[in-house]
């Protein structure tokens, strides 16, 4: 085994390339601050994930190099915008919609899809910059933090590297090495978190009435739905979210039987054929965690920082923000000289003022989801649907509207 050698030093280190790191170093990139920006996957790599995205991802990513990476999105083959929001469809058809356009949840009328593949390629195709290391490929090991800054291991093609750093954000996904090493944030409760499976489907027929993203409940299944979502391919991505409970093959046997037997699922996959393979994922749809997302000299962006909305499961939107937020406080930080975890807090404020609302919208259908006959109940309630949508409307805070 090689032995890292001699240290190399940074101004700041971002871990991970994903939406929230590659957005902070974008922003970081146009105000001119170095950075080394490292992941551990080559580029392009897809990722399990819905591949619908909101209004916050856009509006987010057109700051940035003066609106050309959301021209760059917007002009791909691959993008597909499709209508605003979500329709909900009981396990015996009947539906409404909720959009979220003009609220803070990170939908909104601009709703549009991209498979990962190709959206996470176009911010890593606009990485290089002046200001920017870009490391894909090397992994890092080990983190430790001493009076000097962070200290680094990183695997590298060539080897392990020691790299130290007077800032480190954190943007290495849900497994997130920087917040075991580095914060408090404390591990999930089981109770907190949802098994995944997705695949891309061909030859699913379009919902007619509502050819938008859709979220089918399953019947007597707690906290479980399937969701579909068409591509600018002609193809859909499908995917179920359950309960820790449901495993391996017993949440592929679940979707299954619900593409053949829920009602309205059944008429869209009748001739529908599965590309590829499943992917198993879990996904803590946890709590936020908008209190422990900072500390000495680091920030955990995106889902290191539990930003992800819970059981909902969005969390690109807030991702990119977070990494917009994370530069604007680095970039203070820097000005001032300022390293400790007080100065730092100012972002977990800004996170909280802008992300609150998505997160609460996500609690609030996690409870409606462990009730599986209630949430039943009331999609299939048209009047009692009207006076939330009364409330809702009259409020206009909650970031909910119905469609
Ligand atoms: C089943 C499922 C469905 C979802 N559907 C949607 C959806 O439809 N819409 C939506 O908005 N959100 C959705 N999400 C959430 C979305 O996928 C995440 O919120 C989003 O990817 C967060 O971006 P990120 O940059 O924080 O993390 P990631 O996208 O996970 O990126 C983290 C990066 O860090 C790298 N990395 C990890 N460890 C290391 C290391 N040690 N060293 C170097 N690099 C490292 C990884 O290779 C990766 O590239 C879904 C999530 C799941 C699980």
């Amino acid at each position: 085994m090689t032995t890292p050698s001699s240290i190399q030093d940074f101004q700041v280190v971002i871990v991970g390339a994903g939406p929230a790191g590659a957005t902070a170093s974008l922003f970081l990139s146009d105000q001119g601050i170095s950075h080394a920006i490292v992941d551990k996957a080559q580029f392009p790599r897809d990722k399990v994930d819905g591949n619908l995205f909101g209004n916050k991802v856009l509006d987010t990513l057109g700051e940035v190099r003066q609106g050309a990476v959301r021209q760059q999105l917007e002009a791909s083959p691959h993008f597909l915008r499709c209508g605003g929001g979500l329709r909900m469809v009981s396990p015996k058809g009947s539906s409404f919609g909720l959009s979220w356009a003009g609220g803070n949840t990170g939908l909104g009328s601009e709703v549009f899809t991209m498979a990962r593949l190709h959206f996470d390629q176009v911010l890593v195709d606009n990485l290089e910059s002046p200001y920017a290391t870009v490391h894909l490929g090397s992994a890092v090991t080990q983190l430790q933090q001493n009076e000097q800054g962070i200290e680094l291991t990183v695997d590298t093609a060539e080897g392990p590297q020691r790299w130290r750093s007077q800032y480190i954000l954190g943007a290495d996904g849900e497994k997130s090495i920087v917040r075991r090493a580095l914060s408090s944030q404390p591990s999930r409760p089981m109770d907190d978190q949802a098994n995944t499976l997705h695949a891309y489907y061909s030859g699913v027929l379009e919902d007619r009435d509502h050819p938008y993203s859709a979220a089918y409940l399953i019947s007597n299944q707690k906290r479980s739905f399937v969701y579909v979502v068409p591509l600018a391919d002609g193809t859909h991505k499908v995917g179920f979210i359950s309960t820790p409970d449901n495993k391996g093959t017993a949440l592929e046997t679940l979707l299954d039987d619900a593409l053949s037997s829920h009602p309205a699922l059944s008429k869209r996959f009748a001739n529908a054929q599965r590309i590829g393979d499943v992917g198993i994922w879990p996904a803590s749809h946890n709590r936020p965690a908008l209190d422990n997302v900072s500390g000495d000299r680091f920030l955990l962006l995106g889902d290191a920082g539990s930003l992800l909305v819970p059981q909902i499961g969005f969390g690109t939107g807030n991702a990119v923000l977070s990494g917009k937020l994370a530069a604007e406080t680095i970039s203070a930080a820097i000005a001032v000289n300022r390293y400790d975890a007080e100065f730092l807090d100012r972002y977990n404020e800004a996170l909280r003022s802008s992300i609150q609302t998505s997160i609460q919208s996500g609690i609030w259908f996690k409870r409606m989801a462990s009730y599986p006959k209630v949430m039943t109940w009331f999609v299939e309630q048209t009047r009692i649907r009207q006076g939330f949508k009364f409330l809702f409307g009259r409020k206009g805070d909650t970031g909910l509207k119905w469609i």
